[in-house]
């Protein structure tokens, strides 16, 4: 199957035929939920639109802690379903439906010395190692491995010798996020889903009690006018932390309620902690990881209410501080504020739950159907996204005249892990033949899979294309022309935050890189020099805001701060009535 581009024609063209289509399904939200649902839709057959209000994943899906995991934590409480149930699907993902994408890693789990603690958390690990067999194989999966203290510090240097009396090593899975829904997005566009982002739901079409469709507004026009009608029998909302504000908008009183929870990253250079694995930490509120993420760690995260801008969650002062001191708990050498180059905050979509404390709710997820041709879908997390998917398919084909095939998407690879396993093996000769570095391969066929092939013809048709970015090194030119031609970015913040992590990958997060950026993306959308110089300092802006916001003391503060940067495109703050 041919990956279809997400271009600027392919939107301008998937606009119009929502403008003329009644489709049988219309999915609200572009996180990987969403993305998720309109895959399932259209590989059953069913004619399937795709909406998302900003950027692909621009907002929980780009900013999780990245694992693919059955929850280890989830144990404790005893939630075998949902422990089961993601075991399953990060062995699909890792071995069938993204293995370009998700790969596994080892993580070590300090013991402290309660008797009771090793033979506890190995029995917990044999649990979740044998639950992980339920998919048939543990490929690429090695079984966990108790560790005594000197073999913990050989493998985790950076471990203060008295902060553990041994260890356990055991397996998960890492994933890229952002780039991971944008290829679900591209995965199902290629099965024939027309995908729009920047179009916002602000109004639902009614036939008496029945929504038979939604008005959306084309936020990269400036007339707060543009908005057209897109007619579906089927709406499946899948918007997260927004789906309060949705249900708002069709009236009425709500089935579902989510609350936002905040989590807060940080990322530090590699050699900041001496370790050849992850780490996992309890803490009183629940676990803190420390993740690798190629030369560097995410270290994280936080779990706070959050009642303030969704769009743009601030991480404060204190939610900083919190990170280091529990991470500094174990580490031979501190780490400073100053180790620190990158930040991010996210908010958990959580079902409110009896519980007031935010991680003690449920991460399982939720269908329902208020009104007769919408369903909403919420909680969940980013591992069982495709369980969430298929249950939402399902309650809309429940509605649907006649036979729907059921679910496929366990058979689905998304587009780029079709081959890759082969050009992985020939990743020597693919060096040999570009000119570029093995690494430099490699990093590529771990970011696009098989359609690696299509950034070395761009680079063969335009040399110049196979430099490192100025300011960005780890990336090649490249990537942000193809983000654009292919990925579905069209702001300088997409190629930055989203389909490259350079806003916290590097240490002026991303000011050195946006001039070129700019210029690369604006030599394939056709900006003129004014487009070029508004989208740098669009950029800039975020990042003063964002720094800013990250010295103040409290959310309040902090939100206050953030909020005073523009952005690209922005979504329509009325919504209109149908
Ligand atoms: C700090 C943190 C760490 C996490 N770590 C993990 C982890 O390691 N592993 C794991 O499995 N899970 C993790 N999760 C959970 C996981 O990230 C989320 O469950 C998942 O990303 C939610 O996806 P979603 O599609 O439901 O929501 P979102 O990604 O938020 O997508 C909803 C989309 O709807 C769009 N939208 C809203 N309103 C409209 C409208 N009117 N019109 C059009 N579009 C609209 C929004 O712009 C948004 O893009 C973590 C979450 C957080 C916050």
């Amino acid at each position: 199957m041919q990956a279809a581009p997400l271009s600027a024609s392919a939107r301008t063209s998937a606009h119009e035929r929502m403008r003329s289509t009644e489709y049988d399904v219309v999915v609200i939200g572009g996180g990987v939920v969403g993305a998720g649902a309109a895959l399932d839709a259209v590989t059953r057959g069913l004619s399937t639109a795709l909406v998302e209000m900003r950027d692909w994943a621009s907002g929980t899906s780009s900013r999780s802690s990245k694992l693919i995991h059955g929850g280890v934590r989830y144990l404790e409480m005893l939630d075998f379903r949902l422990v089961r149930e993601a075991l399953r699907e990060r062995g699909l993902l890792v071995s069938r439906l993204a293995p370009h994408l998700v790969r596994p890693i080892p993580f070590v789990y300090p013991l402290h010395g309660r008797v009771w603690e090793r033979p506890y958390v190995g029995a917990g690990l044999t649990l979740y190692d044998t639950m992980g067999l339920g998919f048939g194989s543990t490929r690429g999966m090695p079984r966990h491995k108790q560790l005594s203290r000197r073999a913990a510090l050989r493998m985790v240097p950076a471990l203060r010798p008295d902060a553990l009396i041994g260890a356990v090593r055991y397996y998960d899975a890492l994933v890229d996020d952002a780039r991971h829904t944008m290829t679900i997005v591209r995965t199902a566009a290629s099965y024939g889903t027309d995908v729009a982002n920047r179009t916002q739901v602000v109004g639902f079409l009614r036939e008496g009690e029945r929504v038979t469709g939604v008005r959306v507004h084309d936020n990269e026009h400036p007339d707060p006018n543009a908005t057209f009608e897109i007619r579906a029998r089927q709406v499946i909302n899948a918007t997260g932390v927004w789906t309060d504000d949705i249900q708002d908008l069709v009236g009425g009183r709500g089935q579902l309620h989510v609350r936002a929870s905040k989590g807060v990253h940080l990322v530090v250079p590699r050699d900041r902690i001496r370790s050849d694995a992850g780490i996992i930490l309890r803490t009183e509120q629940s676990v803190l990881f420390v993740i690798p993420w190629g030369r560097h760690w995410i270290i994280g995260t936080t779990d706070t209410d959050w009642r303030l801008d969704k769009a743009h969650p601030a991480a404060s002062r204190n939610d900083i501080d919190y990170v280091l001191e529990h991470v500094n708990a174990v580490l031979a050498t501190p780490l400073t504020r100053d180790d620190v180059e990158g930040v991010y905050a996210g908010l958990r979509p959580l079902l409110t739950g009896e519980s007031e404390e935010t991680s003690q709710l449920s991460r399982e997820h939720s269908v329902s159907s208020p009104v007769p041709g919408l369903v909403l879908v919420a909680g969940g997390k980013y591992t069982t996204y495709r369980v969430m998917a298929a249950d939402a398919v399902d309650a809309a084909v429940h509605s649907l005249d006649g036979r729907v095939a059921p679910c496929v998407t366990d058979r689905v690879p998304l587009v780029g892990a079709e081959g890759y396993w082969a050009l992985w093996n020939q990743r020597a000769v693919l060096a040999r033949q570009s000119g570029l570095h093995v690494d430099r391969i490699e990093h590529l066929l771990q970011r696009y899979g098989s359609m690696t092939g299509e950034l070395l013809e761009l680079i063969e048709r335009d040399p110049s294309l196979g430099e490192p970015l100025p300011g960005a090194e780890d990336y090649l030119k490249v990537e942000i022309t193809y983000a654009v031609t292919h990925e579905g970015a069209r702001h300088l913040d997409d190629l930055l935050a989203r389909r490259t992590r350079i806003s916290i990958e590097t240490w002026d997060r991303g000011e050195r890189a946006a001039p070129e950026a700019a210029m690369l993306a604006g030599a394939a959308l056709g900006w003129d020099e004014d487009t070029v110089a508004r989208e740098v300092e669009l950029y800039l802006g975020r990042l003063a805001a964002e720094s800013a916001s990250q010295e103040q003391a409290d959310d309040a503060t902090a939100d206050a701060v953030r909020r005073r940067a523009a952005e690209p495109a922005p979504p329509e703050a009325i919504p209109l009535a149908t």
